[in-house]
């Protein structure tokens, strides 16, 4: 593992910009249009705290900017192009596939494909190719993870909602009565003359939360690409996919936020080769009651928030989708579940942080594109487990 003290960050852009929001930061030139479209009460916090530091102009190529509020989340898309109005164009598609896709797959939509699966539960409901597609990636994530990763887990959500104003601390015999709701394995999906299906069980609710964000990205980099837009880094509340090359046309480079420090300081940095970083941590969904936080990612075994072993979990992968789902189950995990997972995975990229933030575990698949920056971190590498050799 590299190390480089953090002053002596080797950064290859002149200049950082944060979200105040972001787990991820991206280094990126910045360069035009911020605007916050819709600044709740905590967004409008959020947006306080951005960091921006502006660097000298001397990029070949011009990277345009734009931010807004979507997905319940910062979003923010960078595109380099050779004019404002390629770049508004490569912007208003990336936003308006976000819209879409968001108007199909939020829990929090009334008209959502997700909403009409949880009202029709027990019965089919018609939905869209894109939402069939997403839940039978989520079965393959669930199946993959032991459960770790379970979108029928959406009552436990809702009971603690955390992240909405109406959080609250559930009594034992409703997170025990929810509990027995969350099987994946009731999840249903099929196709019929062309048209899609899905069936849960008649006591569940589903949310797409944990893997809906990478699915999103995936979907709305594939689409920015086709248009022509080549030189596109999108960034979903710190879940990033950058396509192309930045402003230097070298790849993008992204810092992962430091858990627990100030927004926008990293602890580690990467470069971003047409592929995604997702990240789940415990610092930024949570709420704290009686000097006890209770965090987002909540464990479909005990229906409450996962114990603090670790505090982030990042995953590179070619796509976000399977990496999103996979952050999600690797931080059920935790420290040491999450270790075991990857030992026995060794093409997965990840970087774990601890609870107490001093120890980071990286895998081998990861170590030599990631620069940890922050000396006094100890960084140990996740040795894969033997394969045993078929005879
Ligand atoms: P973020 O949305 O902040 O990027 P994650 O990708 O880790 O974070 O997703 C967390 C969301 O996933 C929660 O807000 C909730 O909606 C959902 N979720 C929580 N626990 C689980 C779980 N065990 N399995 C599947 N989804 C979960
Ligand atoms: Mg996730």
């Amino acid at each position: 593992m590299r190390r480089t003290p953090l002053k002596a960050m080797p950064f290859p852009m002149a200049f950082g910009f944060s979200f105040g929001a972001d787990k991820i930061f991206a280094a990126i030139s910045f360069r035009t249009t911020y605007t916050i479209k819709m600044l709740n009460k905590v967004i409008s916090t959020v947006a306080l705290s951005l960091t921006i530091a502006v660097a000298p102009n001397s990029f070949a190529k011009e990277v345009f900017n734009y931010g807004t509020f979507a997905l319940g989340t910062l979003i923010n898309v960078q595109t380099k192009n050779d004019t404002k109005e390629e770049a508004d164009y490569c912007y208003k598609e990336a936003l308006d596939e976000v819209n879409r896709l968001e108007d199909i797959l939020s829990a929090y939509i009334d008209s959502s494909d997700v909403s009409k699966i949880n009202k029709g539960r027990g019965t089919w409901v018609k939905i869209n190719p894109e939402t069939a597609q997403l839940l039978k990636l989520s079965l393959t994530m669930a199946a993959d993870t032991a459960g770790a990763f379970d979108p029928t887990i959406g009552a436990l959500v809702k009971d603690w909602s955390v992240d909405q104003p109406e959080h609250r601390i559930p009594k034992a015999d409703e997170i025990h009565a929810d509990i027995a709701k969350v099987d994946w394995k009731k999840i249903e999906v099929k196709e019929e003359n062309g048209e899609y299906f899905a069936k849960i069980g008649d006591d569940q609710t589903i949310t797409l939360g944990g893997i809906a964000k990478g699915y999103i990205l995936d979907k709305v980099a594939e689409l920015t690409t086709k248009k022509g837009c080549k030189d596109v880094l999108l960034s979903f509340g710190g879940d990033i996919t950058g396509t192309g090359t930045n402003g230097k046309d070298k790849p993008w480079m992204i810092g992962i936020q430091y858990p627990g420090a100030k927004t926008g300081q990293y602890f580690a940095t990467l470069p971003l080769d047409n592929e995604s970083v997702q990240t789940s941590g415990d610092y930024e969904r949570f709420f704290i009651q009686d000097g006890v936080k209770y965090h987002h990612i909540i464990s479909p075994v005990t229906g409450k928030p996962v114990p603090a072993t670790l505090s982030s979990v990042t995953i590179i992968g070619s796509t976000s989708a399977p990496a999103d789902a996979l952050c999600t189950a690797l931080f059920v995990m935790g420290w040491d579940g999450a270790q075991e997972y990857l030992k026995k995975h060794p093409h997965v990229r990840a970087v774990l942080v601890n609870g107490d933030k001093k120890r980071v575990a990286a895998t081998e698949a990861i170590k030599d594109i990631l620069t940890v920056v922050v000396p006094t971190l100890e960084v140990q590498t996740i040795i894969p487990e033997k394969q045993e050799t078929v005879k």
